[in-house]
């Protein structure tokens, strides 16, 4: 049999799951070839604060992912890994380099949808995913002018908040009925929602964009809005096409087992562009979190490291910033009861949901003491009630 050495270790992609892969794998003890690419020619940074305090300070030093531990990695900007040999073990940039990788591991992150209906729009129009996208933001936002955003997932509504702060009229159009409708349950996204209207957000519900009439956009309600700028928040794909092209098992986003590892020898993917089990639903998919990106990155370089380590089961969480208000959430939206502790009314509160006596999911609004609690509490069945859960002062008492 051949043996494979592992080394060296090449790292697609310089985002918060690459490097919290190649960190995790210095702080483990691993001395020897590492190579961190990315097509970006800046230097590494993190995406949160694009939609939301970068826009506002433009202070891009805050935003810089820490490379400190990265002790003596080759870092290669502004270079795109093009094409994967995985018999040769070998890859091929855009610069015509040919690198040798022992494990290759993937973290390409995901790519905003696009609307090709807005392409002859003539008014600027953008989608917001890259430090690009919010230098040019930056510009668009000024007080008077008027947004038209298309989507209200996260994107579409930090956006809509820090527009508004900052003086602009806003129109959002969302396809479905509702708001944050992939990671919200119904109630909060009713909360959200009237939290925007109050801000004099024009929140178009159930619409969409029909054509576009020099500068006009029309809707399918036969409405028209003449935004000054637009920006596209439809969701991402991912850019799984390396993978896939040397055929890795794919399906937006590149599979992988609870140590990262992909359906190709020695090959590895993290962060957004991996598809990976859900603890809760069982269900196969991508997690688009900052936290999944940190986690399952450092855990699949500890996996390596070491092949006793358990497999990467941590519940997936996020959270988003609009105006006043700190949203988190954590595990699945949806259950088949939920329970309401707090007064939604007075804008802090927690939306337990349950399946039976199991915990799945639990979304907080300005409560980030509940929340610490029910993203340890998530995933088990208990006794209590749900008048226990609803009311009582100390979670850590009722579980
Ligand atoms: P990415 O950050 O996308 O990094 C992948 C990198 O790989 C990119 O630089 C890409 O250009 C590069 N690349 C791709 N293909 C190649 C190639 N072939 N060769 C070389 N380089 C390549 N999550 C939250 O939980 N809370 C938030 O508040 C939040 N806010 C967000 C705000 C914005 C504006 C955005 C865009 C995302 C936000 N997220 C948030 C999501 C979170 O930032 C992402 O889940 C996380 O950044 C994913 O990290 P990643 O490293 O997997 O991918
Ligand atoms: P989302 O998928 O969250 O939301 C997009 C919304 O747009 C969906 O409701 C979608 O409906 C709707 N939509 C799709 N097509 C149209 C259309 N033609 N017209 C109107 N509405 C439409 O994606 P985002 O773009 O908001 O987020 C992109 C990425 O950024 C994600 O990876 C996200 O995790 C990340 N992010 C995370 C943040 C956070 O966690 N705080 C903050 C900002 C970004 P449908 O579902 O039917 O397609």
């Amino acid at each position: 049999m051949i043996s494979v050495s592992k080394e060296p270790v090449v790292v697609v992609g310089n985002g918060l799951a690459g490097i919290s892969f190649a960190c995790a794998l210095r702080q483990g003890g691993y001395t020897g070839e590492l190579t961190l690419l990315s097509d970006e020619a800046e230097a590494p940074y993190d995406r949160p604060p694009l939609s939301k305090a970068y826009l506002k300070d433009g202070d891009t030093q805050r935003i810089r992912l820490d490379e400190s531990r990265l002790n003596g990695a080759r870092l290669l900007r502004g270079v795109r890994a093009e094409m994967l040999d995985l018999d040769g073990r070998k890859l091929t940039l855009s610069d015509g380099q040919v690198i040798p990788w022992g494990t290759l591991v993937l973290a390409t992150g995901a790519r905003p949808r696009e609307l090709r209906s807005l392409e002859a729009f003539g008014k600027p129009t953008l989608t917001l995913r890259t430090l690009d996208d919010a230098r040019r933001l930056r510009e668009l936002i000024q007080p008077g002018r008027l947004l038209l955003l298309i989507g209200a997932g996260v994107i579409g509504l930090e956006l809509a908040a820090t527009a508004r702060e900052a003086g602009c009229g806003v129109t959002v159009l969302e396809s479905q009925a509702r708001v944050m409708g992939r990671t919200a349950p119904p109630t909060l996204s009713d909360y959200v929602a009237g939290r925007h209207l109050r801000a004099g957000v024009d929140l178009r519900l159930g619409r969409v964009m029909a054509e576009c009439v020099e500068g006009e956009a029309v809707l399918d309600d036969g409405s028209r809005i003449a935004p000054d700028f637009v920006v596209v928040g439809i969701g991402v794909r991912s850019n799984d096409e390396l993978a896939r092209a040397a055929g890795i098992r794919c399906d937006d986003g590149i599979f992988v087992d609870g140590h990262g590892r992909t359906s190709a020898p020695g090959v590895l993917a993290v962060g957004d562009v991996a598809r990976q089990v859900h603890p809760i639903s069982g269900e196969v998919v991508r997690i688009e979190t900052w936290s999944n990106a940190q986690m399952q990155g450092a855990a699949a370089a500890r996996s390596w490291l070491n092949s006793d380590t358990p497999s990467f089961a941590e519940t997936p969480w996020y959270w988003s910033d609009q105006y006043d208000l700190r949203i988190q959430g954590v595990g699945i939206p949806r259950g088949e009861r939920e329970v309401v502790r707090g007064d939604v009314s007075a804008g802090k509160f927690a939306l337990l949901q349950f399946q039976g006596r199991k915990l799945v999911g639990a979304s907080c609004v300005n409560n980030g003491k509940d929340f610490g609690l029910l993203r340890k509490l998530v995933g088990l069945e208990y006794e209590a009630n749900d008048q226990q859960w609803a009311s009582a002062p100390d979670l850590r008492k009722i579980a």
